[in-house]
């Protein structure tokens, strides 16, 4: 099952029609930069920077928790080379590729996408923060531990 966000804060309920579900099905336009059976992409309609581009499944899943195996390979088979085509077309460097899952993590539409982000310089493009904090041996043992337990690795 698919889901999307509820009236409540932060809260999931089963996934409606997306803004991208309409581009895919052709009832929005959109700037198509890349289609084959599994993964569309277009360039987002709010750049952070030049190039800026979406990359989504034709599957619908609006978390990548949610997504497929053969999906999910088909979309990381079809990034990096989407990368080289925007790297070379904007003549940025550098780039980031940002998948937020969630409200809080920043999710607006719930139809999985990755955002690939050209950085052409340190104020444009994406600009984060990064609050580390410091890993304690022994918490990271057990938590290594338990995440290779639960993803049978
Ligand atoms: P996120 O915050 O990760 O959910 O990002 C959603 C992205 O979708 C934003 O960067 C929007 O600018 C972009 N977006 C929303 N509507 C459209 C649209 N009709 N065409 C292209 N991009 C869109």
């Amino acid at each position: 099952m698919t889901w999307s966000v509820a009236a409540g804060p932060y809260k999931l309920r089963p996934m409606a029609d997306t803004i991208f579900t309409k581009i895919l099905r052709g009832d929005i336009p959109c700037h198509k930069v890349y289609e084959d059976d599994r993964v569309f992409a277009f360039l987002d309609i709010g750049p952070l920077s030049f190039g800026h581009t979406l990359v989504i499944p034709k599957e619908a899943a609006a978390t990548i928790d949610q997504l497929s195996d053969d999906t999910a390979a088909a979309i990381g088979r079809v990034l990096p080379r989407l990368c080289r085509a925007i790297k070379a077309v904007t003549g940025a460097e550098q780039v980031n590729i940002l998948q937020n899952n969630g409200p809080m993590a920043h999710q607006a539409v719930f139809h999985v996408h990755f955002h690939i982000i050209p950085k052409p310089s340190v104020d444009r493009g994406l600009v984060m923060e990064w609050s580390s904090t410091k890993l304690d041996p022994e918490e990271g043992a057990r938590l290594a531990s338990a995440l290779s337990k639960e993803i049978g690795g």
